[in-house]
């Protein structure tokens, strides 16, 4: 990125942007490269300016959550990386049975104030490590439910820099992606939940992050499922049948213990982590001809 234009965006919001920021420092999968510039938006005042200048500029730009999902190619991406910040990570219970959070705050926190309110309905997130507008995007989902079927509303703003409101039959959820409209940065969400006692929703939530727990290796970095399960079958169990736990390319390691997490055993590069993802591709296809596709959004060039 020319130095006129870091000039220019450091005169514009000040301290919230680092240059040439490597991605392996925020990813969940402590790997990825770096990008231009990684500005975290304290509220919407400054997400606008910035969005109406980067229009101006034509300079691209990414929403980042809590890059759990996300993997950047080791050569990086040239652009900006917007992340929400303080001013998004809020949250309140609008009704007996609506929350409204900032598109920021995180899963956890999403999951801890309906815990203490009795709040039921979301907490087959719980143990997801994303943030509220990610999960939204990625139509994040677990133990057969999804958090679009659970929606009320969303506000975003436009690749125009204007605020819309979308309701939930306005949109369409497909596995694991949300069909909202490109460029945009959804800011707020509203879900639908179910007033109930407190130590209900603390009990489900308790069995679900042990059965995480039992399930999947949380002990090393990752990006959760690597792959869509295809219709009719997992992922982790056509990784797991072609022999390929336990595998790895540098410190990028097929769990041994869910075949479809690869996980990031000491200093693995984004480009490890991709070799690995077409080495298992090309080994499924070859055994079972299946098409194997990447649930994580890879980034950059
Ligand atoms: C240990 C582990 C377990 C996991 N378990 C699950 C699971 O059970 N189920 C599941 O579905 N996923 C799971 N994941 C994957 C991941 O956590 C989810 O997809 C999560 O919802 C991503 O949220 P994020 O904030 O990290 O988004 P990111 O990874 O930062 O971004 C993902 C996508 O969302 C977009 N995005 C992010 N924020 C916004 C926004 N405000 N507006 C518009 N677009 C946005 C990004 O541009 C990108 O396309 C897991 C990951 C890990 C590491």
């Amino acid at each position: 990125m020319e130095e006129s234009l870091k000039k220019k965006m450091l005169e514009l919001v000040g301290n919230n942007i680092r240059f040439d920021f490597p991605m392996s420092r925020y990813s969940t999968i402590r790997a990825g490269g770096p990008v231009d510039a990684f500005f975290v938006a304290e509220n919407q005042y400054l997400l606008k300016k910035m969005l109406a200048f980067l229009k101006e500029k034509n300079v691209p730009y990414i929403v980042i959550g809590r890059c759990s999902n996300i993997l950047v190619t080791d050569r990086g991406f040239k652009g900006v990386a917007i992340v929400l910040g303080k001013g998004f990570s809020w949250i309140e219970q609008q009704s007996e049975n609506h929350v409204c959070a900032g598109a920021g705050l995180n899963i956890s926190g999403l999951i801890e104030f309906c815990k203490n309110r009795g709040l039921m309905g979301l907490e087959f997130l719980c143990g997801i490590p994303g943030s509220v507008g990610g999960a939204v995007s990625m139509n994040a989902g677990a133990y057969g439910k999804e958090i679009g079927e659970m929606l009320v509303e969303l506000e975003l703003i436009n690749s125009s820099g204007n605020t819309e409101t979308l309701r939930k039959d306005d949109l369409v959820f497909e596995y694991r992606r949300a069909l909202i409209p490109t460029g945009s940065i959804i800011t707020k969400a509203s879900f639908h939940v179910n007033k109930t006692n407190p130590g209900d929703v603390s009990k489900r939530i308790y069995f679900l992050l042990e059965k995480r727990k039992k399930e999947q290796p949380l002990d090393k970095p990752s990006c959760g499922s690597i792959f869509k399960n295809p219709p009719g079958n997992y992922a982790g169990k056509l990784i797991e049948d072609a022999g390929l736990k336990g595998f790895r390319f540098g410190d990028a390691l097929i769990s041994p213990k869910h075949a479809n997490f690869i996980l990031n055993t000491g200093s693995a590069k984004a480009g490890d982590i991709l070799r690995l993802i077409d080495f298992i591709k090309e080994k499924v296809r070859d055994r079972t001809g299946i098409e194997l596709e990447c649930e994580i959004k890879i980034i950059g060039d």
